[in-house]
């Protein structure tokens, strides 16, 4: 029975993280981009965080605790500073300061806000001092083991110099039941709002998981693609003579035989100049098709050359490899070639060497090579053995 010839081809990286040099990861528009937002939805956190501390602080003017110009200022100089990290955030801005999230400087201000009020309104500087935690927990997102360090101790001498300063109580105000209320918020906010910034934190973490995953995938296609030939998808020559190598070896530590055979195509040149190159390559691809249609799992089939491909069989002896290698050529011979020419006929020619004691991949394929050529001197489509 004939078969039949059908067409069958062979056939990205910017990371969420710490603070990366510039030179170390590739500044490309999506990061850019990807960067931007990010960074506009940190300060878009940053603002609501504080437009939520100016609320508290409103609550605790109406509860006479503290007066409602604190609030507002504290509101707007909150605002204000966020507005100035939007605009400075700009990657053209940032990244002059070589700090794309500008960490060092966010942090800075934030922290500088948080204990002049603290100085100013002790009396509610609780809220404050809570708020400090706010600032750092957004930070440790972006911080490097220097800024980390920085940010910590610029904390340390910020609280030390704020508590030699001021000898008022740094107050924690819960005498009225709407201090009480307001105290509350407090810190059932601060830890709300430690536990989104966590929530984000995952979801990046998560986003950096699966571009791990993703990168994995790209690898691994890139390793197939490394191996295989691009026109047939069999193993391209650098592969197969690597199997070659590792077979050789394996059959010397089984104690096995192992059959290597040198195939090539007859005439080809002929049919390229009758019926085109692009049909050519169609013969190559069909031909490989067939080959890894009609050969076992553990055999090792791959391009050697234009059009000269190398089969391995492993645990085959020589009367085993020629019966097999002239099923092949047989079948090779009563292809259909119809979809291209009914005038077109491929045969093949191959060489049969098995492997002797001390062979190398260079000893066994030079007379495997031989055979082919005597193949060919006898007529070809035919397969030779030694
Ligand atoms: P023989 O029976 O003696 O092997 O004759 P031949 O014509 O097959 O041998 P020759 O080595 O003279 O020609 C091989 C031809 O294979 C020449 C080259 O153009 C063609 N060839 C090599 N690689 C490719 C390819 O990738 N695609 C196509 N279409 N042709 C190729
Ligand atoms: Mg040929
Ligand atoms: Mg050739």
């Amino acid at each position: 029975m004939r078969s039949s010839i059908s067409s069958v081809s062979a056939t990205s990286l910017g990371v969420p993280g710490p603070n990366l040099r510039p030179a170390e990861i590739e500044v490309t528009p999506e990061v850019i981009i990807r960067r931007q937002k990010q960074q506009r939805l940190v300060l878009d956190m940053a603002g609501l965080s504080f437009a939520i501390d100016a609320a508290i602080l409103l609550i605790y003017a109406h509860a006479g605790t503290t007066s409602y110009l604190i609030g507002s200022t504290y509101g707007l100089c909150g605002l204000l500073a966020v507005a100035g990290f939007i605009i400075i955030s700009d990657p053209t801005i940032a990244d002059r300061f070589g700090d794309h999230y500008l960490v060092e400087l966010q942090s800075t201000i934030s922290l500088s806000i948080m204990l002049v009020f603290a100085y100013i309104a002790p009396e509610v500087g609780c809220l404050f001092l809570c708020s400090i935690f706010i600032v750092y927990t957004f930070a440790a997102i972006r911080s490097n083991a220097r800024q980390t360090i920085i940010g910590w101790t610029s904390a340390a001498i910020g609280l030390t110099v704020l508590f030699m300063l001021t000898d008022k109580p740094i107050g924690l105000p819960v005498e009225t039941p709407l201090e009480r209320f307001a105290t509350l918020l407090v810190f059932i906010l601060v830890l709300g709002r430690t536990m989104a910034v966590g929530l984000f934190r995952s979801s990046l973490q998560e986003s950096l998981y699966r571009r791990g995953l993703e990168l994995k995938q790209a690898y691994k296609r890139i390793e197939e693609l490394a191996e295989l030939d691009e026109l047939t998808g069999s193993l391209n020559r650098r592969s197969i003579m690597h199997t070659l190598e590792e077979e050789i070896a394996s059959a010397r530590h089984s104690n096995m035989p192992c059959a290597v055979a040198l195939i090539d195509l007859d005439w080809f040149k002929r049919i390229n100049d009758r019926f085109g190159h692009p049909a050519g390559d169609e013969v190559l691809r069909a031909f490989a098709i067939t080959m890894f249609a009609n050969i076992r799992s553990i055999d090792k089939f791959g391009r050697y050359g234009g059009e000269e491909f190398l089969l391995i069989l492993p645990e085959t002896s020589d009367g085993a490899a020629l019966r097999t290698v002239d099923r092949l050529r047989l079948i090779v011979a009563d292809l259909d070639w119809s979809a291209i020419s009914n005038e077109l006929h491929v045969t093949m020619s191959a060489g049969i060497a098995t492997l002797n004691p001390g062979d190398t991949a260079d000893t066994i394929l030079a007379r495997a090579d031989k055979l082919l050529y005597q193949a060919k001197d006898l007529g070809r489509n035919r397969v030779t053995t030694a």
